[in-house]
């Protein structure tokens, strides 16, 4: 057992994987797409989306782009997620977070195809989950599954604590851990004597957003750690990444853990692609 868990290697197989997949759907004259919505021209967002398109191409998926200017009116967008619904081209629709605030991101997401949601935020997926249907599932999480099962195995009956409970990470890693027939506890801001609740997972999810928060007292010696936080912090050679755990601190106490980078981060974009096969799999019934 490797003590430091590397998503870049996990990552790479899991587009292997999809890319043997799509290669043989092409055979039979089928090749999975991937529609992209931009919104406005953030930064961080542009990134994110070239990443997504530069994946799906590694992998033979078929990715179309749509830019649209930060002033696009709600309803030309529910028009432009209407069209793709209907595209029998495109398998999976991507609308990039966050959108411009005159939008209801909420209204947005209700309105792909829930076959098409391959990021797992339409209410129906989310039910799904919860009730332990197959469904398309948020990627971030769905990656922290894969490397836990690659690194634990068996997750019936272990007690995972999951720190955080967003709707795109918190939430739905501990549907995913339930579905998984572990002990879940689900620990945010309000939650008291936080410390001890870590102290007693077996499996440590961490997806806050606070710099090295979890120090080595809040782990269980032996315990499996995964970092979902990604924050920039001031260093003396400039800025740099860190997660929500203080990995450093927590290495010798662990039995593994995500380093931040190279861990949770690659593993985002592999679902997503593993998402759009799922998603053109299940369209064909
Ligand atoms: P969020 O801000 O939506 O949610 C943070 C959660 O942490 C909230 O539920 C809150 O209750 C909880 N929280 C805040 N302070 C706390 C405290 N002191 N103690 C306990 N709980 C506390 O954030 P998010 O979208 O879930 O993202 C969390 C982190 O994960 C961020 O650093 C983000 O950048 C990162 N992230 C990474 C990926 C990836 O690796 N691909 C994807 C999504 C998010």
């Amino acid at each position: 057992l490797a003590k430091r868990i590397d998503g870049k290697q996990v990552s790479s197989q899991v587009l292997a994987e999809v890319s043997e997949a799509v290669q043989q759907l092409q055979q039979q004259g089928i090749q999975p797409g991937l529609a992209v919505v931009l919104v406005g021209e953030d930064p961080a967002s542009q990134v994110y989306v070239r990443n997504k398109v530069l994946r799906a191409a590694e992998v033979g998926i078929r990715s179309i782009e749509h830019r649209l200017p930060a002033d696009t009116d709600e309803s030309s967008l529910l028009a432009l997620i209407e069209t793709l619904n209907q595209d029998p081209q495109v398998n999976g629709i991507l609308v990039q977070l966050p959108l411009p605030a005159a939008i209801d991101e909420n209204r947005v997401l209700e309105a792909i195809d829930p076959l098409k949601d391959v990021d797992g935020f339409h209410s129906q997926n989310v039910g799904g989950l919860s009730q332990g249907r197959e469904v398309l599932t948020p990627c971030t999480p769905a990656g922290c599954m894969r490397l836990l099962r690659q690194t634990c195995g068996e997750l019936s009956g272990l007690h995972a604590v999951v720190v955080g409970r967003s709707n795109i990470v918190g939430k739905p890693m501990a549907a995913l851990l339930l579905q998984a027939d572990c002990s879940v506890t689900l620990v945010h801001s309000r939650s008291r004597d936080i410390e001890r609740l870590c102290r007693d997972a077996d499996i440590l999810v961490a997806a806050v957003g606070r710099p090295q928060m979890i120090k080595r007292d809040w782990i269980k010696p032996g315990a499996v750690v995964i970092d979902v936080g990604i924050n920039r912090i001031q260093a003396d050679t400039g800025t740099r990444l860190v997660g929500d755990v203080d990995y450093d601190d927590v290495y010798d106490q662990a039995a593994a853990i995500t380093p931040v980078p190279g861990g949770v981060g690659p593993m985002t974009i592999a679902m997503l692609m593993q998402n759009t096969l799922t998603a053109a799999r299940m369209q064909l019934g």
